[in-house]
This record gives C-alpha cells, structure tokens and sequence, in this order.
C-alpha cells in the first residue's frame, strides 16, 4: 500500500512537472523584444493536491535588457500556479 502510493506520487509529480515545463518552454522569452531569455537556476515550490504536497521544480530567468528593471530574475510560474493549492482541493476544503 505504501509503494503503491509512492509510485501515484511520483506519477502525478512527473505529469505536473511535464506541464509545468511546457508552460515555462512557451513563456522564456521576453514578452517586449521577444528574445530567448537565459535560465538562471531554480527553485522548488509545494504544490498541495488532493493526493499530497507535490515538490515543482520552477525555473528562474534573467530579466532582459532591453528596459529596466527592478529584478535581475523572475520566475514565470506563478503566473501558472498563483495559489500553490489544486482548483479540486480548494474545492474540497471549502465544503
Ligand atoms: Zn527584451
């Protein structure tokens, strides 16, 4: 029983991983000139689901150049993830 809720674990870290890259892949670059941003490590974040807290990894990216800003990196995850909390969790913990 305790494997086989390590291995769904891992599942469902893998899928939201895998979605969380292909967001970041279509995101990386600057939304003013449009240029290729540089990666600059990561953090790892908790996601909470109904199934458990979920480790993300959630890549950083220089700031480009071409207008100032107050950052040197961002991280363009929270605009995906902005409540790290499952839509299904909030949706049960609020019954
Ligand atoms: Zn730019």
């Amino acid at each position: 029983m305790k494997e086989s809720k390590e291995i769904l674990k891992s599942l469902r870290e893998n899928i939201v991983q895998n979605q969380v890259n292909a967001y970041v892949e279509d995101n990386n670059c600057c939304q003013i000139c449009n240029i290729s941003l540089k990666k600059k490590g990561h953090n790892e974040i908790k996601f909470r689901t109904l199934f458990g807290k979920l480790s993300i990894e959630s890549p950083r990216f220089r700031n480009c150049k071409c207008i100032e800003q107050r950052t040197v990196s961002f991280s363009s995850l929270p605009n995906l993830i902005n409540e790290r909390v499952s839509p299904e969790l909030q949706f049960m913990e609020s019954k």
